[in-house]
């Protein structure tokens, strides 16, 4: 992190966020200003102890100062409580408002910001680095502030016991300044490579966790240990060394603070000695040295923690600052419903640099049901994606009832298609709960109308619970043609005017896919369909059936008219009857 960005990421933080508690900041500021001045009152009557007690034998002082020691320390708690827990207060609701605005940030950074980065880096941003920049806020706030306010304090009793010896003991502290600073340095760097790391290491974690399955089946424990041995000694490295640097800093200290100790001892005790300060002025500046020792320690090992949050809030601005290319520009607002014939002219598209859709022109009338085959890779769920504008940096133009969808509310084109994707994401939920994410206004009984219809019953009513049997994440108790089907459910629930299927029906046998195009072409009999074919047998009664290769519309036309023209689309039949025969 250069300087500019550190006072950036500083400035930041205080005017965007910490300034929305000026009030309980202000706060917490006058009881540290109480809580400090009480040490340094603690540091004051050890004179009058001494000189008044001890010495002259003083009565009403007997009773009097151990009162106020009482009474001050008593203050002193109570003013220490209140801003410790302002403070905490404060940084609580500061870390929940950046990981407020993380959070919507990432639901609505588009799919292309998504397909360029790690899910465990996103992840350990709201988790990891909020967790530093929290321990920053809490301790360099009520840290710096609070610290620095009992060193004046005690170095103000000090000067007032003998401004002598408070020069004496001061040569020691510049030479305090140095290591704080260095150690500081280098303790940023670490600490920034090591939430990278850490990062790495949800993603190897993730991965190897989500993918147990593959790394069974594959017997891959061993690479996966491996993989994840070499971010764990990685980061214990790292860890290591940073606690090799910054446990320098206490010894350290402590050995200048001795220095300090021992010299004022030396001076003191010859002052005393020739008489120009009593005993109860020099234990008084003693107490106070010896008090100031811990402060001053605690803001050289502030720097370390307040390091560490700056090297996390840099990470979160990064994600927070994500240009707005990468953001959609969503309304919730519904203003139309769109209905109508979809048309893509020219449609041509890349994700990166290969071309996966190249001067693709299509009609998918409405009422109809249109088809699309082709081999795999060919770009029929780019086709789908597009249509839903999960990508915008396509050339070419789609319509939808003669409106270019680039110029529609995003949310407006998003509300009229309902998908089913190739491949079928659950949430750890019920199966009644998944379905009805389709639809969060359906009643009950219309979801057990769709859980029919998709044939979700007759799987479900040999489960414990039903429709509401918790089904794991992304539904693992569930085969795969079983989770197929809850998807296909939530489609029909949310009724969009247009419904995709992206081989929705793949992983079902020949007569429960039947069964279930059957029943969609009743229900959906007025919807406008593109059915992404897995089998040409369900879309054989296809209003229009186009064939793609490598981006490319090769031709199109209904089922007879295909077999005697594409010679892709008899290569695909001739596959299914082989299969078929097997
Ligand atoms: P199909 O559905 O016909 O099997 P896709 O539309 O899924 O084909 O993919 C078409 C091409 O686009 C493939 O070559 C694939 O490698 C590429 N592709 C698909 N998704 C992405 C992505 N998110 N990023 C980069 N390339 C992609
Ligand atoms: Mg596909």
């Amino acid at each position: 992190m250069t300087s500019k960005t550190k006072q950036s990421v500083i400035s930041r933080i205080i005017f965007n966020y910490l300034l929305d508690h000026r009030i309980k900041i202000l706060l917490a500021l006058l009881m540290m200003v109480i809580s400090a001045a009480a040490t340094g009152l603690h540091a004051w009557l050890v004179r009058p102890a001494l000189d008044e007690v001890l010495i002259k034998g003083n009565k009403d002082m007997l009773f009097l100062i151990p009162i106020a020691i009482i009474i001050v320390t008593l203050i002193k708690g109570l003013a220490t409580y209140t801003h410790s827990y302002q403070m905490s207060k404060v940084a609580h609701s500061i870390i929940a408002k950046l990981q407020t605005q993380m959070f919507e940030k990432l639901m609505y950074l588009n799919m292309k910001f998504y397909n360029d980065s790690k899910s465990g880096n996103l992840i350990s941003r709201l988790i990891n680095d909020t967790y530093y920049l929290r321990l920053a806020i809490v301790k360099s706030v009520t840290g710096i502030i609070k610290d620095v306010l009992v060193i004046i304090f005690l170095l103000g009793n000090m000067f007032y016991q003998s401004w002598t010896l408070t020069l004496f003991a001061f040569f020691a502290f510049p030479l305090a300044l140095w290591p704080i600073r260095k150690i500081g340095k280098s303790i940023r760097k670490i600490t920034y490579t090591i939430q990278n790391e850490i990062a790495v290491f949800s993603n190897v974690l993730a991965e190897s966790i989500k993918g147990i399955r593959q790394v069974k089946a594959y017997s891959r424990e061993n690479y996966e240990k491996e993989r994840a041995f070499e971010t764990i000694s990685f980061i214990q490295k790292y860890f290591t060394k940073s606690a090799f640097i910054s446990n320098r800093l206490s010894p350290l200290m402590e050995f200048i603070g001795s220095l300090a100790v021992a010299l004022s001892i030396y001076a003191g005790g010859v002052f005393v000695l020739n008489e120009s300060m009593t005993t109860g002025q020099f234990m008084s500046f003693l107490v106070s040295l010896l008090l100031a020792y811990q402060p001053v320690k605690a803001l050289g090992n502030l720097n370390i923690s307040v390091q560490e949050g700056l090297a996390g809030a840099e990470r979160i601005f990064k994600l927070l600052d994500t240009s707005k290319k990468n953001m959609e520009n969503i309304s919730s607002r519904k203003t139309i419903d769109l209905d109508g014939d979809i048309v893509f002219k020219d449609v041509s598209f890349s994700y990166n640099d290969n071309q996966v859709l190249n001067k693709i022109s299509l009609t998918i009338p409405k009422g109809k049901k249109v088809a699309l085959v082709g081999l795999s890779g060919s770009g029929k769920s780019t086709i789908a994606s597009i249509i839903l504008r999960l990508y915008d940096n396509y050339s070419g133009s789609i319509l939808i009832n003669s409106k270019d969808i680039k110029e529609l509310n995003l949310t407006d084109v998003r509300n009229s298609v309902s998908i089913v994707t190739q491949e079928t994401i659950l949430f750890n939920e019920s199966i009644f709960n998944n379905i009805k994410y389709g639809n969060l206004e359906a009643s009950d009984e219309e979801i057990s109308l769709v859980a029919k219809n998709a044939g979700v019953n007759s799987f479900s009513e040999e489960l414990d619970q039903k429709l509401h049997t918790v089904i794991g994440e992304n539904g693992i108790k569930l085969s795969g043609g079983q989770r197929q089907r809850i998807a296909i459910a939530r489609a029909l629930i949310k009724d969009a005017p247009l419904l995709i299927m992206d081989e929705a029906t793949s992983s079902l046998d020949n007569i429960t896919e039947n069964k279930i195009h059957e029943t969609i072409n009743n229900l959906m009999d007025n919807k406008t369909k593109l059915i992404i074919a897995h089998r040409l047998s369900t879309i054989e009664d296809a209003d229009i059936i186009y064939v793609l290769d490598k981006g490319k519309i090769e031709s199109q036309g209904s089922h007879e008219e295909l077999i005697l023209q594409s010679t892709i689309y008899k290569k695909l039949q001739l596959r299914e009857q082989l299969e078929n025969e097997f």
